[in-house]
């Protein structure tokens, strides 16, 4: 075989086009890929459309980030070891493999500490560095590669982006007492995830909250306790209700105005606001809310290379329940996108791709 094929956006705000590139060669301690499983991520419907909305900022676009086009998108990435530079021998040919996308500078203090998800200069597999959504995909080193052999690569791959994004943030989040209360604001991939891995981290007070019903039963059983949708008149106060008032901690994996402004007002007092999604628009509160309630609010990005493994080895020991995967081939991905972007998902989209695309 001489060429792989790959989804690829070529122009920003246009649908992703199928293109014929000559398959790579690994050199050094490189790692060639064959994808067997590429999740489709919020992010990606971001990045297509080519800015984020910074509210009164404006907007700031991938370009300004850094992104090129055409480019290969796609973060969450599972396949076989199809082959090995010259220097990397850790994983053997056919063997399953998920990737660590979010690759930092390697120099920083961050990525010496393995916080890559710190790295002010990160390069993004599947945003920086050619992704998932193809055939085949070159990894720079083998040590970004986590072994899931013997687990299925379309269940396990959203870990590598939704599941490592919740675990870094409930990590940050910290412990809460057996009377308190935590809510996952948003159900979408990254909000079941961080139901179902809360709950393999020991967190059992979980209220779920979005503003579909479908979306909200799914929560249940994932492992959310209660409930609440928020498109009803008095979501604070009901959301403090199912808390016994005792909102101590919010992850908000939407990531919008109206998360925000929920959240804020619903915590109890010394509560956390972990924001996760990215959504965009503005984040408007009381300044003296800070200090009167002694809130944090923070925000937590994507995931780190040792979370990687540590969630991995909880899948393998049974303590992460899985989250509703939808699986499609990769030739469908502008049908998949336009599904993910009209709220017509549960769970999370996983492309297949196969010979024929
Ligand atoms: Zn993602
Ligand atoms: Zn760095």
């Amino acid at each position: 075989m001489t060429h792989y094929t790959s989804y690829d956006l070529i122009e920003w705000a246009k649908p992703f086009e199928k293109r014929k590139n000559p398959l790579p060669k690994p050199k050094g301690s490189e790692v060639l890929i064959r994808v067997t499983a590429a999740g489709l991520c919020h992010s990606d419907l971001h990045v297509q459309k080519g800015y984020m909305d910074l509210g009164n900022e404006g907007r700031l676009t991938f370009a300004e980030r850094g992104a090129e086009l055409p480019m290969t998108f796609g973060h969450e990435i599972a396949g076989v070891v199809e082959k090995n530079g010259p220097d990397a021998s850790a994983f053997k040919i056919g063997q399953q493999v998920l990737v660590f996308p979010w690759i930092g500078c390697g120099e920083c203090a961050a990525c010496q500490e393995e916080r890559e998800s710190d790295c002010a200069s990160m390069r993004i597999i599947g945003l920086k560095q050619k992704g998932g959504f193809a055939t085949h995909c070159l990894v720079e080193h083998e040590k970004f590669l986590v072994d899931i052999e013997g687990l299925d690569p379309a269940d396990v791959v959203p870990h590598a982006c939704s599941g490592i994004t919740v675990y870094n943030a409930l990590e940050k989040l910290g412990e809460l007492r057996t009377d308190e209360w935590m809510a996952i604001l948003g159900c979408g991939g990254l909000g079941m995830n961080a139901i179902a891995i809360a709950r393999a981290l020991g967190f059992e007070n979980i209220i779920a909250v979005d503003v579909d019903d479908t979306k909200l039963n799914t929560a249940r059983e994932m492992g959310a306790v209660k409930v609440l949708n928020s498109r009803d008149e008095g979501s604070v106060s009901k959301l403090q209700k199912l808390a016994n008032n005792k909102l101590m901690g919010v992850l908000d994996t939407f990531g919008g105005s109206a998360t925000a402004q929920l959240a804020v007002r619903a915590l109890a007092k010394s509560g956390r606001f972990l924001i996760v999604g990215q959504a965009g628009g503005d984040f408007n509160m009381p300044q003296v809310w800070l200090p009167q309630k002694a809130m944090t609010v923070r925000g937590s990005h994507v995931g780190n290379s040792p979370q990687l493994q540590k969630i991995i080895d909880m899948v393998r020991s049974g303590k992460i329940k899985q989250i509703p995967i939808d699986r499609r081939p990769l030739s469908e991905i502008n049908q998949a996108v336009h599904d993910l972007e009209n709220g017509k998902v549960t769970g999370r989209i996983v492309f297949q791709p196969s010979e024929n695309d």
